[in-house]
């Protein structure tokens, strides 16, 4: 269980779903409180235990098809994840571990297949696989920087009045829609690999930020000049 003190990290069945290097979003999570003093404690909770209710930030990563079905199925029979949320925990949910947050998703021959109804999504096959580069520009509520990152999904998600989309994309497909990802209150969900947080250092603050308070600034020069050098590659005509 979490000390009192320290800022909890809780990651969700990493023996289910961490593709693509997900798993960064944690160390990027961890390094970017310790860089400011704030002490950290990580859980990695596998599939076969249960998730704690007193974390601060979860994260959750994608998958393939079957792993993400059980994941599904495990997170709503253990209930853990509800319960941290309603006591105001944050999480980010990536690809898989997104669409599993909605009402339903679509399963390995494209069958609906139930999710945990943390946000007011549904996921289904979309008519084609989504793969590449993936640049959107943030709901301005928001107030981050424009979003970089990798995808790789054959699921379309609809977005209901009880979320907000995350982002406009402006390369790739994200939800399928002219949309990628979405929010509702401390939940965010995404399209995005990379790890997203490791290319989007600002989406890692607001994370933070909501559990810990006001941050202090850090010099993210060296990182800030590989984002821009890959969005310009990116976007270029
Ligand atoms: N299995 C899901 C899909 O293809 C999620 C894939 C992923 O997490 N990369 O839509």
């Amino acid at each position: 269980m979490p000390s009192d003190s320290a800022l909890s990290i809780v990651w969700i069945y990493p023996d289910l779903l961490s593709t693509y290097g997900d798993q960064g979003n944690v160390l990027v999570l961890e390094q970017r409180a310790r860089r400011r003093g704030i002490e950290t404690e990580t859980i990695h909770v596998r599939s076969a235990d249960p998730v704690p209710e007193t974390g601060d930030i979860y994260l959750i990563g994608g998958g393939e098809d079957r792993p993400q079905i059980l994941a599904a199925e495990r997170l709503r029979r253990d209930g853990g994840l509800h319960r941290a949320i309603a006591r105001g925990a944050a999480l980010l949910a990536v690809c898989a571990g997104y669409q599993i947050m909605g009402s339903t998703f679509g399963g390995e021959e494209g069958q609906p297949v139930g999710g945990i109804g943390l946000l007011d999504i549904s996921s289904s096959r979309g008519p084609a696989r989504a793969v590449g580069e993936l640049v959107a520009e943030v709901d301005a509520a928001l107030g981050l920087p424009t979003l970089t990152g990798f995808e790789n999904h054959m699921g379309v998600t609809h977005l209901g009045p009880g979320v907000r989309p995350l982002s406009k994309t402006v390369k790739g497909v994200g939800n399928g829609d002219g949309f990628e990802g979405c929010y509702a209150g401390h939940v965010v969900g995404t399209y995005l690999h990379g790890p997203a947080l490791a290319r989007n250092p600002a989406l890692a603050d607001l994370l933070l930020s909501w559990r810990a308070g006001q941050l202090t600034s850090l010099d993210d020069s060296p990182y800030e000049a590989l984002r821009q050098e890959r969005l310009s590659t990116v976007l270029q005509p």
